[in-house]
């Protein structure tokens, strides 16, 4: 699954059915600020954590329906989106990755789409990999080209262990989720205490420049082109590390990462030279200044068991939070 790269036919058909207000998956309900549209779904700043999103989306059945069937509709649009455009981030995400586990473990990839991150933990015995993937044409695609084992479906489908993974992946997906607050403690559950949780997700100030700037919209409608309706959360490390904060996942670090290698000679060259360019500045900030296309974050499940975080309804319907347990 993957939030950036796209089929101008894909969208959900949100303008005939009924939407479903979305509160942020942070605060609760808490007042937001609309910002403009896109897919004419509302995509609005929550006022207490400024967090983007669409606030107001297609039935969720809807959306699993769509990324299950239409979401990749053949095998050769997802080897070009999901491996020939991706290679080089995905061999340099999984060598880090590796990284923070040299002694190897129990991974697992939720929104694996063509599965050739997994792919690269083939030669390394250590590992035990697997996928969860709602496209059914690119679960078939992961199993049949690269020998992988990917569930179909979606993470609240799988019912995996309490801890059954030393590390879990989301790369380029977690945008796509439409319930990420239960996802994210989901996650927290899933991990073997000291276990790592990689994202990895859109940089939202390269898409606002890009092709959502000023420059991009009709003044009239403020029409943003962020693809809402297969993306529904536009995170910043800031607003992810919120959110994990809530399951009690903890920020470790985060890397740069780049576009995706789509073009001709020039245009590869010059994609290549800004991601030099925007990643040298991610450093220098230490990621405060951060222009780059994609950036991985890393978040760590403490050693010591602390329970997850669940939401209790209180009288003033104000967010109130509560340890589980
Ligand atoms: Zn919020």
């Amino acid at each position: 699954m993957d939030g950036n790269i796209h089929q101008p036919d894909m969208v959900a058909n949100a303008s005939h059915e009924i939407l479903e207000r979305i509160l942020c998956p942070i605060c609760g309900p808490c007042p937001t600020s609309l910002i403009g549209t896109s897919n004419r779904l509302p995509v609005s700043r929550c006022d207490g954590c400024d967090l983007i999103y669409v606030s107001e989306c297609p039935p969720l059945n809807s959306t699993h329906a769509y990324f299950r069937e239409a979401h990749k509709k053949d095998s050769q649009s997802t080897r070009i989106a999901y491996v020939d455009y991706r290679k080089k981030s995905l061999q340099r995400e999984a060598a880090r990755i590796r990284r923070l586990m040299p002694q190897g473990g129990r991974l697992l990839d939720v929104g694996t789409a063509s599965g050739y991150f997994l792919r690269q933990f083939r030669r390394h015995a250590n590992w035990q990999v697997e996928g969860v993937e709602p496209s059914r044409v690119s679960a078939e695609f992961a199993r049949q080209t690269f020998g992988l084992n990917v569930h179909e479906g979606f993470l609240s489908d799988q019912k995996f262990d309490e801890a059954a993974f030393d590390i879990v992946c989301s790369l380029d997906a977690f945008g796509c989720h439409r319930q990420p607050r239960e996802d994210m403690l989901e996650f927290h559950r899933i991990l073997a205490p000291g276990g790592f949780l990689a994202i990895e997700i859109p940089g939202l100030w390269f898409r606002m420049l890009t092709s959502s700037g000023w420059i991009y919209r009709k003044p009239a409608d403020r029409t943003l082109r962020l693809q809402a309706g297969v993306n529904f959360f536009y995170y910043t490390r800031a607003t992810l590390t919120r959110l994990a904060s809530v399951a009690c996942l903890e920020f470790v670090e985060s890397y740069p990462e780049g576009l995706p290698a789509a073009g001709n000679r020039i245009t590869l060259t010059a994609r290549k030279a800004y991601d030099v360019a925007a990643a040298g500045l991610y450093r220098a900030t230490g990621g405060h200044l951060n222009l780059c296309a994609k950036e991985l974050c890393i978040f760590r499940k403490p050693v010591a068991q602390i329970p997850a975080v669940l939401p209790v309804t209180s009288d003033s319907q104000s967010p109130v939070y509560r340890r589980a347990g």
